[in-house]
């Protein structure tokens, strides 16, 4: 399967991975994240900086 990221409910929203994010690939709308997989060039910044650990790819989450 494609490997894809998804913010995680237990996201403090810091908006640190919107400011980051080369590809503007986090948006927020109506102070909820979203992340659009379609722009995302998987270069794992916001996975690294995140500092709630939300960010995981849908593997780790479980999902086939
Ligand atoms: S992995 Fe990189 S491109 Fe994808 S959302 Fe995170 S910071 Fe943006
Ligand atoms: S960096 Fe993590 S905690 Fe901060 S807004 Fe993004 S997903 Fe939420």
């Amino acid at each position: 399967m494609i490997t894809n990221l998804k913010i995680q409910s237990n996201c403090i929203k810091c908006d640190m991975c919107k400011i980051l994010c080369p590809e503007n690939a986090i948006i927020k709308v109506e102070n909820e994240y979203f992340l659009e997989t379609w722009a995302c060039s998987l270069c794992n910044i916001c996975v690294k900086i995140c500092p709630a650990d939300s960010i995981k790819s849908n593997k780790e989450c479980g999902e086939t």
